[in-house]
């Protein structure tokens, strides 16, 4: 027993450097990741979309998809710069496995240009960006593009024919051809083999594989859920008969963007309206990845925003039937966000871990 002493005097220092380095939670950039891989990643990103909004889904429609996903995990989403992040900062953490300054779009914190997600896996898959916003926005740009202010819409876009992108469809044209610069970026994309079309999903069918497809069907934003239709789920099914011809693995990023907006407003009625149109874009998702053992989907949320509460209307009525939620800030909050995962390698995604574990699993998993 004398030889404890003289292990436990070597083993101090040891123990106090590993109790130095644990942090409060994991960054998870390890490749220790379970054997079963998947082809092809659908990542979805409901913008602002926290738990309380998720959980809408099972309060105003009739089947919540969230139960579906066996394997749940938390991430926090705090940027380098700020305990609450912006859009750039978090969707840049995803895109890029770095935690970045507010604003940074593709990015690190020393604004040097970081390769994204999309350019890792561009040269054995195939590449997808879909979104509500216009496709020059913070989430989907920091799939593509690497500027230092995600005000740069313009530079943005004249990025996007240089980027990996296989298929995008979204709005924003306007960044494309209203331009002080004099630059027709649409002619740019065509030259690059993309056919561009700005009414409807529909324009080329039948899709052909060697070609590139982007859809722009708004000057800027898309108009809101009330008004776009099945948009976001029928752009999303839209990209999967693409894929599913060019017989290639692909990563597909599709953004629910105006959950976001909605918590900026602090508009429950557009709120409720905009998660449930993207719960109808995860059934797209997720019922393509049942069909098709190969895909993984991920569907998580770069930040809260709104300190949204499903609440009743407490001091008026007492009445803890009737849901009236409320919210607490007109911006974004610092509350760890759901990560929803289904297919091979779905149960990598649990746990509580930073957001930029969500990049290393998928590079772990995938490349
Ligand atoms: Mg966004
Ligand atoms: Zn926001």
């Amino acid at each position: 027993m004398k030889n404890w002493k003289i292990v436990s005097v070597i083993m101090l220092p040891v123990f106090i450097w590993v109790s130095c380095q644990n942090k409060d939670i994991q960054d998870n950039k390890s490749n220790d990741v379970n054997e079963q891989k998947p082809q092809n990643v659908i990542l979805l990103i409901g913008d602002g979309m926290g738990l309380q909004e998720a959980s809408l889904t099972f309060y105003y429609s009739e089947k919540s998809v969230f139960p579906g996903f066996e394997h749940i995990g938390l991430i926090k989403t705090s940027s380098a710069s700020h305990k609450i992040t912006d859009s750039g900062a978090g969707n840049t953490a995803f895109a890029i496995g770095e935690k970045t300054y507010n604003g940074a779009i593709g990015v690190t914190v020393d604004s040097i240009k970081a390769p994204n997600i999309s350019e890792r896996l561009s040269a054995s898959h195939k590449i997808g960006v879909l979104a509500t916003s216009s496709i020059t926005h913070a989430t989907p740009a920091a799939f593509y593009a690497h500027v230092k202010d995600r005000e740069s819409e313009f530079e943005i876009a004249r990025q996007l024919h240089n980027s990996p992108v296989d298929f995008f469809a979204a709005g924003g044209y306007r960044f494309f051809t209203d331009r002080s610069d004099g630059l027709n970026l649409m002619d740019s994309l065509r030259e690059r083999n993309f056919h561009i079309d700005t009414n409807e999903l529909n324009a080329f069918d039948p899709l052909k594989p060697g070609k590139k497809y982007g859809f722009m069907l708004s000057d800027e934003a898309m108009p809101v859920a009330d008004q776009r239709g099945r948009f976001l789920a029928d752009a999303t099914s839209k990209a999967l008969e693409y894929f599913d011809l060019a017989e290639a693995p692909f990563f597909m990023m599709i953004e629910a963007s105006q959950i976001d907006w909605a918590g900026h407003y602090n508009d429950n009625d557009y709120m409720v309206s905009e998660v449930l149109d993207f719960q109808k874009t995860i059934e797209v998702a997720k019922k393509y990845a049942e069909e098709n053992k190969n895909t993984l989907v991920v569907v998580t949320a770069d930040h809260e925003t709104g300190g949204y509460a499903l609440s009743t209307d407490y001091e008026k009525n007492k009445d803890y039937d009737r849901l009236s939620p409320s919210f607490a800030t007109g911006g974004h909050t610092a509350s760890l966000v759901p990560v929803y995962a289904f297919g091979p390698g779905a149960e990598n995604f649990t746990g509580i871990y930073e957001n930029t574990g969500i990049f290393h699993k998928i590079i772990s998993l995938v490349e």
